[in-house]
């Protein structure tokens, strides 16, 4: 069988890209003043990227139950509409605010500045940004977090990393989520990890359960936290 043809989008084909340049440098410079009001009030903040379902609450909430001794939290949830998020995680008995964007795919900077305002006067020295379930549109949208962590799981099949390579690239860790569910879904989890170095050789990549608590030790120790 031939191979089928590639019909690629040329630069002239792009509706409004002067626009979409603009809207994205506004960004990245907000997401610089973030960093450094992070920087000032001596908070870390780290950023979790990925689909919807791939497990990013659930990460988060079982780092609260970890870490909401050692630090004074704050978690910043993003959907498009929803505040269930945010609920999962309060009931932890963190502070968590919701953002939601509407038709956005992603946090943007100005939004988490917005949110994170608020965190800040509240004394937080650890933020948790859960983004907007997606596995693309994030990755263009620093938020001027100091660390990103892209959490697919392998309930995604076996290809989900080599066709988003680019979140990869953005991101210092990445999670493999839903190791239990490996055996049922037939999904090879080292050719996940190896697909996920190929992407970022610099990654560190951790395999997770959040149903057993596998992993979360080493992804706190990955986290630097
Ligand atoms: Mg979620």
């Amino acid at each position: 069988m031939s191979k089928p043809e590639i019909i690629k989008a040329d630069q002239d084909e792009v509706l409004d890209i002067e626009l979409e340049e603009d809207f994205l440098q506004a960004n990245r410079h907000m997401a610089e003043l973030n960093r450094r009001s992070f920087d000032r009030h001596h908070v870390k903040v780290i950023d979790f990227m990925g689909s919807i379902g791939a497990g990013k609450t659930s990460i988060i909430e079982r780092l609260s139950e970890c870490l909401k001794d050692k630090y004074r939290m704050g978690v910043i949830a993003g959907d498009t509409a929803t505040s269930i998020d945010a609920e999962r995680v309060a009931k932890h008995g963190v502070l968590s605010l919701q953002i939601n964007t509407g038709r956005e795919c992603h946090l943007d900077a100005p939004l988490v500045r917005k949110a994170s305002k608020r965190l800040l006067r509240e004394g937080v020295n650890l933020i948790l940004i859960e983004n907007v379930g997606n596995l693309i549109c994030p990755a263009e949208f620093p938020l001027g977090a100091h660390m990103r962590v892209v959490v697919v799981s392998v309930t995604e099949g076996e290809y989900m990393i080599k066709k988003k390579g680019d979140i990869f690239r953005s991101a210092e860790v990445g999670i493999i989520n839903k190791k239990d569910m490996a055996g049922p879904m037939a999904v090879d989890v080292d050719g996940l990890v190896k697909d996920a170095l190929a992407a970022n050789p610099k990654m560190k990549v951790i395999v997770t359960s959040t149903r057993t608590g596998e992993g979360i030790k080493e992804l706190v120790a990955a986290l630097g936290l």
